[in-house]
């Protein structure tokens, strides 16, 4: 119990923690022994009935846009940290999860046009912030 799934893959160098992009990047939540409730951040109290017996989960990293803006002036700071090179307009939006959460996140877009309530996303970093971008399709532009 509350044992990290493994999964033997051959070279056994799949603990991959978050990376900035390259290889895996999991996203972990937490879920209530009780009621079955996921939640992010990961909460070591049950939102839904209180019980406090939760653990870590991995949860799925491709999801559906549920709700976006543009965050078109700096975010407060600290905690916001702008880039180097200056403030840029970025979107913000829900991501809805399988688990069936949503989780804020930045997404990341060439265009904000292409976001879309429903369109699918993938998760693509988690650090500081979980960011998500639009799944490409076929064609690329
Ligand atoms: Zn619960």
């Amino acid at each position: 119990m509350g044992r990290p799934l493994r999964r033997s893959h051959g070279s056994g160098d799949e603990e991959d923690q978050v990376t900035g992009g390259r290889g895996r990047t999991r996203l972990e939540g937490s879920v209530c022994r009780g009621c079955a409730t996921v939640a992010f951040p990961p909460a070591q109290t049950c939102r839904r009935c209180g019980g406090r017996e939760t653990t870590v989960t991995e949860l799925g990293t491709q999801g559906t846009l549920w709700a976006h803006t543009v965050q078109r002036f700096p975010p407060k700071s600290p905690p916001y940290v702008p880039p180097a090179d200056g403030f840029r307009p970025f979107a913000v939006g829900y991501v809805e999860l399988p688990e069936g959460i949503k989780i804020e996140a930045i997404l990341d877009c060439d265009d904000v046009d292409e976001l879309v309530a429903g369109a699918p996303m993938s998760l693509v970093a988690t650090e500081p912030v979980p960011r998500f971008a639009p799944v490409r399709t076929e064609e690329e532009r």
